[in-house]
């Protein structure tokens, strides 16, 4: 049989810790209905993901099994979960909030590192090259700016610019 899980202070202090993070503050409200789950469509790609389960894992205080999970990764950002829960979950928002502690934590997937890195460097996820631009070019298109200034202000204030 399975060892259960002891809810002791360090688990309250991560529900906590998730209840004061932006996005956090409906944790609490969750009564496991599973409509979450049954509307998501990563979970309809792959039967393991399961939003419900994420949220009962950090209920239960299980910082380190949700920080590192993969799925906290897999959420497309699409809302469904957060128009369709009857207790106002924002269940998006609770995985942004997860997502933003994980990184605070240093624990963030190699592919969003090196986004993140590209973001700051240049503004952009992709690269701009010149054969972008000629291509644009003959399509009539204006040129893209290989850098974008304005942002690296912003990035100077916050904590992106950090990121190893
Ligand atoms: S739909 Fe809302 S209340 Fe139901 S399990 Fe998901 S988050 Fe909890
Ligand atoms: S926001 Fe994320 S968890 Fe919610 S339904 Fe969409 S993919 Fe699933």
């Amino acid at each position: 049989m399975a060892e259960p899980i002891k809810i002791d202070k360090e688990a309250l202090s991560f529900r906590d810790e998730v209840l004061n993070t932006p996005g956090g503050e409906h944790l609490l409200r969750c009564f496991a209905c599973g409509t979450c789950t049954a509307s998501c469509p990563v979970r309809e790609v792959d039967e393991n993901y399961n939003p419900r389960r994420i949220i009962r894992m950090t209920l239960l205080g299980m910082r380190d099994e949700v920080l590192r999970s993969d799925f906290i990764w897999h959420c497309s950002t699409c809302y469904t979960c957060s128009e369709r829960c009857p207790q106002g979950v924002h269940l998006t928002s609770i995985m942004r909030a997860l997502k933003n502690i994980a990184v605070r934590e240093g624990i963030i997937p190699e592919a969003y590192r090196m986004q993140a890195k590209s973001i700051r460097a240049m503004g952009k996820i992709y690269e701009i090259e010149d054969f972008d631009n000629k291509k644009r070019a003959r399509l009539g298109l204006p040129e893209l700016e290989k850098k974008c200034p304005d942002l690296e202000a912003i990035i100077a204030q916050g904590e992106l610019k950090d990121l190893k």
